[in-house]
């Protein structure tokens, strides 16, 4: 007897779960995938590592939004937009500063309403934050990261999606995330359903500070608690669980996923923390603003070559040049967001409320709000045990809205709902926001 045959029909019990059946390839994604240009990441980041400073009181810092607009424009399909807004902030002194991020939305074609958005941050910085005089060339922090926004809108662009991507490169991260926080709380006012948020930040060093290296492997910051969670969320997560399952962390873990699945012999390590050690990004705007978001960064930081005046010193070159972005690897950190994005926009919405039930029974019951998807085929489960860092196992349950998985004791494991298409694109996974009585 095939082993998927019986799974599902037997209880599911401790050291039973054998790991997840790939998902099903698709061309359209692995087409895209393929698409994406290293040349082009390396020429982006020299056009913006020559601008003189992309500090945000830097009068050069026009030179870098106009080119990526020029860039952005290039595309057919493209909505492209400059986000102006002014902000007053004690670092940048008494003036209000002006501040542009440059946005291109691509709509889309059955579901325009649900936003996966993807960014980098164009502002860079020499070794003060207010130095708005010095060189800063800013080529790995963070041209790279806005590069590979510009590359995967051109890729993107070429075909259509289900969902709406918006590519946005931010202005303002190195003075307080200020450009972010400006795009996710106009969101969050309106209500835009944003269902991720992947910001590339630091993404091109493949020779890191103190002799590590390494161009086949990155990290994906994700957040335990959400940032936005309610005094009424905490409780029922206490309840049941889920200090490492925010939705930042079902969408690391699908990223890893699809991101391997598509970059064969590139290794995606999560990182169960909001952000490096006590430093932060543009996904943290959007995690306060109550969206998914995650952190992509390269395996190993430079440290003299971030956030450093350019200059020699004890036979040492401190400051972020375009030598260092290693066009190579950086491709790879962004054939991982195409996969990722692809998936996301052409895949149906998540289920909704999400609820479960099973203490003090024998078995274990999700129940689910339908996904408002027209293709949808159904519904996977996503099970693992307590102390596993990924998904174990996935077991499809057909277009229900609830199933009792029989004989599967509560306590023992944790479980998610993913929305699956005609095609087998899968959605994000949900976690349950509650219990289910009846
Ligand atoms: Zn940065």
């Amino acid at each position: 007897m095939k082993r998927m045959g019986w799974i599902g029909l037997v209880p599911l019990v401790l050291g039973s779960l054998l790991g997840v059946e790939p998902p099903q390839r698709s061309p359209k994604v692995a087409g895209i995938v393929g698409e994406i240009s290293a040349e082009n990441l390396k020429a982006h980041v020299q056009a913006l590592a020559a601008i003189h400073s992309r500090h945000v009181q830097s009068p050069h810092i026009q030179e870098a939004w106009e080119y990526i607009r020029k860039e952005f424009e290039k595309f057919e399909g493209l909505q492209v937009e400059l986000d102006e807004f002014e902000v007053q902030v004690r670092l940048l002194g008494d003036q209000p500063v002006k501040l542009v991020n440059v946005v291109a939305t691509l709509p889309g074609t059955t579901d325009p309403d649900r936003i996966y958005v993807v960014s980098g941050h164009y502002d860079s910085r020499a070794s003060r934050a207010n130095d708005a005089d010095s060189r800063a060339p800013g080529a790995v922090d963070d041209a790279s990261g806005t590069a590979a926004v510009i590359e995967l809108a051109r890729v993107m662009s070429r075909r259509r999606f289900e969902a709406t991507v918006v590519f946005v490169a931010f202005s303002g991260e190195e003075v307080g995330l200020l450009g972010s926080r400006h795009w996710a709380d106009r969101a969050r006012e309106q209500g835009l359903n944003v269902d991720a948020m992947i910001t590339n930040d630091i993404i091109g060093n493949s020779q890191g500070g103190g002799g590590h290296l390494s161009n086949t492997e990155m990290r994906v910051f994700s957040e335990g608690v959400p940032a936005s969670e309610t005094e009424l969320q905490g409780r029922l997560r206490q309840g049941i669980g889920g200090e490492v399952d925010s939705p930042a962390r079902q969408l690391a873990r699908y990223v890893k996923e699809l991101g391997e699945f598509y970059v064969p012999g590139f290794k995606i390590h999560l990182i169960y923390r909001r952000d490096r050690f006590g430093r932060g990004g543009d996904h943290t705007s959007f995690s306060q603003a109550g969206y998914p978001a995650v952190r992509f960064s390269e395996m190993y930081e430079n440290y003299a070559r971030q956030h450093q005046d350019v200059r020699e010193e004890g036979g040492v070159q401190y400051g972020d040049l375009p030598e260092s972005f290693d066009a190579q690897y950086s491709a790879s950190i962004v054939r991982v967001n195409a996969a990722a994005l692809a998936s996301l926009a052409d895949a149906p919405a998540p289920p909704s409320r999400l609820g479960i039930r099973g203490a003090v029974r024998y078995d274990t019951t999700l129940s689910w709000e339908a996904s408002p998807t027209a293709d949808l085929a159904g519904y996977a489960i996503l099970v693992r045990e307590t102390s596993a860092p990924y998904w174990q196992r996935r077991i499809p349950v057909g277009n229900v809205t609830e199933h009792v998985l029989k004989g599967t004791i509560v306590d023992n494991f944790f479980f998610a709902v993913q929305s699956v298409d005609k095609e087998g694109n899968l959605s994000r996974p949900i976690f349950p926001q509650g219990l289910r009585r009846r």
